[in-house]
This record gives structure tokens, C-alpha cells and sequence, in this order.
């Protein structure tokens, strides 16, 4: 189980890093680390909390969120890490499907958190940091006095380890559940995949309460005993300040941080000690992941997936990044994954394999793999039917068997009838210099149905749409109908804190728009 790597690398490692965070100035051994795990684990029993109790954190990257995390599995309890990005109302909605006994957060989420605190007789708020509200308690205080010793507990590796709250882009959030055994076996394959080593320093920048970077990133690390060092938010400047100052080896950025990254014009010598780049959670534009590929000359490596998941189930490994640019690459060991022909209103056949080159729903299966959604059985019943995954994602296998991830299938645009992939038009509009970012969304038309929408950042000011319309036009890889009739230039898209488009906040915009 998870508590079990944790101790292993503890007993093997005891003196090396494990983790720093210069925020609040820690450097801790692993040793060190694991006293704090134990304290914390005990303040938390003290407090009432039990093998199978939930404990919730809306905490940005910092040591005691990795603190909090290892604390819970000591004691068996059930670690619900929580976006600090949402509103109040949506956390509202997760706490009170969680049920958790402690909720951990921080003076940044404090205007969300306010109106949630309830009696702690009923629900525990514990801050991080000083504040002034009533009925919160202090995370070093609760832990002051308290006894550094393991705390006992029996924990079996089918034990639910966590409940991750999917984004919810439509409807509302669903817990995913996951156990010991499968992020374990997620931590393997993933530090196999990356060739880690004990003498490797991670840095942790993507938020650390979405799976990517917890499971591909963070867990591997600790299992291997390399280090980690967190940043409380991203900030283009800072990572780069901080790879040179901590010499970091690694790291996981979502593709919007590595488009940000760029604009900072690092070079090779910023990065000197960098040996790889994780990039994945959203598509990456081909002509980005090229950029980046010259600009670097780092191992660059893919990771797609989704938190049911675990999250990854393939991956593009550094050999690939050129001459596969935008493609998925291929599957873990372990995942079977298969593009199926979809059906409407019925989930996709497993066994309705899709030729190559042919488009349908991606679908998988392997030993990460949820058990299901927390307290919705129907809604498990339906993403796992036929005991496979129904990702919602349409995309195509190659020839030499790479997948390609179009579009989600609620974001795909019909127009006159024809299915428009979102991605083609973007990655397109992408390798246009001008372009800083984009995305595209269907936007209701009397006669076509749907027209194609472009939402772009401009980097370069001159950039107008009558340059953009001529640069669609004059590609040869964009059928006349899938060209955007309508541009609108904004300041910057809504993007969820795992660099996610968020296109219904598009679609809202376009409809009152069209008003
Ligand atoms: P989440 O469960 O929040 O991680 O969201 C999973 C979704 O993110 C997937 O179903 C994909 O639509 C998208 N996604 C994740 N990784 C990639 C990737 N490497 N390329 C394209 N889309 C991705
Ligand atoms: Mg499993």
C-alpha cells in the first residue's frame, strides 16, 4: 500500500531530502518528514478521526498538504483533496457529499471557506495559517504536544486511499474513488516511465490535488526517494528561478504553465539541470510541443489520462515528441486502450473496435483503474460498462498504433451536418505567431446548425481576423467548413487550475453574445 512506500523509502533514505518548501523555509529528511506524518496522524486520531473518515484540503501546493496526505493513510482515514480554485458553492456540494471530519485550508481560500465553517462538534475546520475566525482551529496548535510515534493501524492495499472530485464541467461533481493497490500500481509504471532515480529533484507546480501531478509525478518521486520541492502557485518567473536555485531535475506542468514558460524567453541555460519535462491534463498544439522541443532540448514526455483513471493511460515518450507532435502516443503497461464506435444515447460497445484512422470513444481498462464513483452507483454503472471506461473522448489509433486524442465528445462542433474536431482548428490557429492562445466552441446557427467560434489571446497586437481568416484559407490541412466565421480577441481564456479548458464558460459567452 501507499503507507508502506512511504515508510520504505523513510527507512531506506532516512537522511536524504524528501521534501522542501521554501515558502515557510522547510528542508526536511525524509526522517524528519516522516516525525511530522506521525504527529499529524496523531493530532488527527485525537480529534476523532477513525480508519474509513474523510479528511478535505483546499491547500495550494506546501508542505502540509504532503504532510496531511501521508498522515491520513497512517491512520487508514480516506484524503479528499479539494480544488482551491472553486467557488464557495462548489465546495460546498463535495463537503457535503464527503462528509469529512477535518477540512485543512488556507488564508488564500479563506472568502470561499467563510461561509462553510460550521460548529466543530460537527465538522473540523483547521487552518494552516494564523487567522481571525471564529469556531477554526490551528493546524500547529493541534499538533502541538502531541506524540511523534507511529500510530498503529491496520490498512489493507483494496482500502480506499482517496476521493478526487472530478471538474465537473457539466453537472455536478463526482467523486472518484481510489485504492491503495491502484495508485500504487500507477506509481510504479509512471517511475518506470520516467527512469527516475534517487538522486532526482521534482519540483511539484501543477496543483497538487488534481492526480496528474500527484500520481505521475509526486508518488513516483517518493516511491524512488528522490526529492521533492513545492511551489505554492505557478508563476512562469518563479519555476524558472526555481529549477536554477534547487536544481531541479523534473517536473509536471500542465500546457498552458509550458506556453507561459515560453513567453519568459528562458533558454537551455535556465534550465541546465533540467533533464525531463512532464507535460499532459489537456492537448498540447503540435506547433507548442515543437517550440518547446527546440527551445529546451530536454526528454519531453506526454502523459494523457483522466482522474478515473489514476490518471495516465498513455504516454508519448521523448523519441516520439517530433515526429508524433499532438499524438497521445501509447499505452502503459497494463492499460488496454481501444477506440470504439459510439452510439447515440447507449454507451460504446467495447467489442465495436474502430479500424485505424477511423474516430470513436476512447475506452479503457487496467489495474488503475476506479472501482467507481462515490455514492452514485448509476453513474459508475454507465463510465464502467462492460467493465471498461468510458472517457468521453473521441480519437483515433495510427497505422503504427499512436492514439490521437481529438476532442472531448460534448465539445465537438456539427456544422451543415459534419463533425468539426475542435483541436484540428486550434493546433492550427496555434501555429500562427501571432496567436498566444485559443480555443474554439460550436456557436448555435438557423441554418447550419453550429458555426465555428474562435476565442484568441493575441501575442502579437497587429494580429486582426481578417489575418487569421487568410491564414485558415491558405492552410491545406482545414476544410473551407470548419473555418471560424466569427473571432472575438480576449485578454485570456477560462482555464480550470489544471490548465483545462473550460468551453461552456465559452459557449455562455457566445449565447449572450448572440442576445
Ligand atoms: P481530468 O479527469 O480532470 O484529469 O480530465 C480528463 C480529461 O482531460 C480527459 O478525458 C481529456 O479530455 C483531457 N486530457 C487529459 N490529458 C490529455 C492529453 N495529454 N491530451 C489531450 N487531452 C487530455
Ligand atoms: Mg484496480
Amino acid at each position: 500500500n501507499l503507507r508502506s512506500m512511504f515508510e520504505q523509502t523513510v527507512a531506506k533514505y532516512p537522511e536524504k531530502e524528501g521534501l522542501v518548501d521554501s515558502r515557510l523555509g522547510i528542508r526536511w529528511t525524509y526522517h524528519q518528514w516522516d516525525l511530522e506524518v506521525n504527529q499529524l496522524a496523531n493530532a488527527l486520531r485525537e480529534a476523532g478521526v477513525e480508519k474509513g473518515d474523510k479528511v478535505s484540503t483546499v491547500l495550494f501546493n506546501t508542505a502540509e498538504f504532503a504532510t496531511t496526505l501521508f498522515a491520513c493513510m497512517k491512520i487508514g482515514a480516506i484524503f479528499n483533496p479539494i480544488n482551491f480554485r472553486l467557488s464557495s458553492k462548489e465546495i460546498e456540494f463535495i463537503i457535503n457529499d464527503a462528509e469529512p471530519k477535518v477540512v485543512m485550508f488556507e488564508k488564500a481560500t479563506s472568502e470561499q471557506m467563510k461561509p462553510l465553517i460550521k460548529d466543530p462538534a460537527v465538522m473540523q475546520f483547521w487552518s494552516i495559517d494564523e487567522h481571525d475566525l471564529a469556531n477554526v482551529l490551528n493546524y500547529y496548535e493541534q499538533m502541538d504536544q502531541v506524540s511523534n510515534r507511529r500510530p498503529d493501524c491496520n490498512l489493507d492495499e483494496d482500502d480506499i486511499y482517496a476521493l478526487m472530485y472530478t471538474s465537473g464541467t457539466t453537472g455536478m461533481p463526482k467523486g472518484v474513488i481510489h485504492t491503495h493497490r491502484d495508485m500504487m500500481d500507477q506509481a510504479l509504471i509512471m517511475a518506470a516511465c520516467l527512469r527516475l532515480t534517487n538522486e532526482d529533484r521534482g519540483l511539484s507546480v501543477a496543483p497538487m490535488f488534481h492526480c496528474a501531478e500527484l500520481h505521475c509525478a509526486f508518488f513516483p518521486r517518493v516511491l524512488i526517494g528522490s526529492t521533492t520541492v513545492v511551489l505554492h502557485h505557478f508563476e512562469a518567473a518563479k519555476v524558472i528561478e526555481t529549477v536554477r536555485e534547487e536544481h531541479v531535475t523534473t517536473f509536471f506542468a500542465a500546457p498552458t504553465m509550458w506556453n507561459m514558460m515560453i513567453q519568459e524567453n528562458f533558454n537551455k541555460e535556465d534550465f541546465q539541470t533540467l533533464r525531463q519535462g512532464l507535460y499532459g491534463g489537456a492537448p498540447m498544439a503540435p506547433a507548442l510541443t515543437t517550440r518547446l522541443h527546440d527551445v529546451l532540448g530536454i526528454q519531453l514526455i506526454q502523459a494523457y489520462g483522466m482522474t478515473e483513471m489514476g490518471p495516465a493511460i498513455t504516454t508519448l515518450s521523448e523519441e516520439d515528441q517530433v515526429t508524433k507532435a499532438g499524438s497521445a502516443g501509447r499505452s502503459l503497461l497494463n492499460h488496454e486502450v481501444r477506440v470504439v464506435r459510439t452510439r447515440e444515447g447507449w454507451p460504446s460497445e467495447p467489442e465495436d473496435i474502430c479500424k485505424p484512422g477511423e474516430l470513436g470513444e476512447i475506452i479503457v481498462r487496467g489495474p488503475s483503474m476506479m472501482p467507481g464513483y462515490y455514492n452514485r452507483p448509476g453513474d459508475s454503472h454507465e463510465a464502467l460498462f462492460k467493465g471498461w471506461y468510458h472517457s468521453g473522448d473521441i480519437g483515433t489509433y495510427d497505422e503504427d498504433g499512436f492514439l490521437w486524442v481529438r476532442d472531448r465528445l460534448k465539445d465537438m462542433i456539427i456544422s451543415g451536418g459534419e463533425n468539426i474536431y475542435s483541436r484540428e482548428v486550434e493546433d492550427l490557429l496555434f501555429e500562427h505567431p501571432g496567436v498566444l492562445d485559443a480555443a474554439v466552441v460550436g456557436e448555435p446557427d438557423e441554418t447550419w446548425g453550429e458555426t465555428v467560434t474562435a476565442y484568441i489571446v493575441k501575442k502579437d497586437e497587429s494580429l486582426d481576423e481578417k489575418i487569421l481568416d487568410e491564414f485558415c484559407a491558405s492552410s491545406d490541412s482545414l476544410a473551407r467548413y470548419k473555418r471560424p466565421r466569427r473571432y472575438e480577441f480576449v485578454e485570456e481564456l477560462p482555464r480550470n487550475a489544471s490548465g483545462k479548458l473550460q468551453k461552456f464558460k465559452l459557449r455562455e459567452r457566445s449565447a449572450s453574445v448572440l442576445e
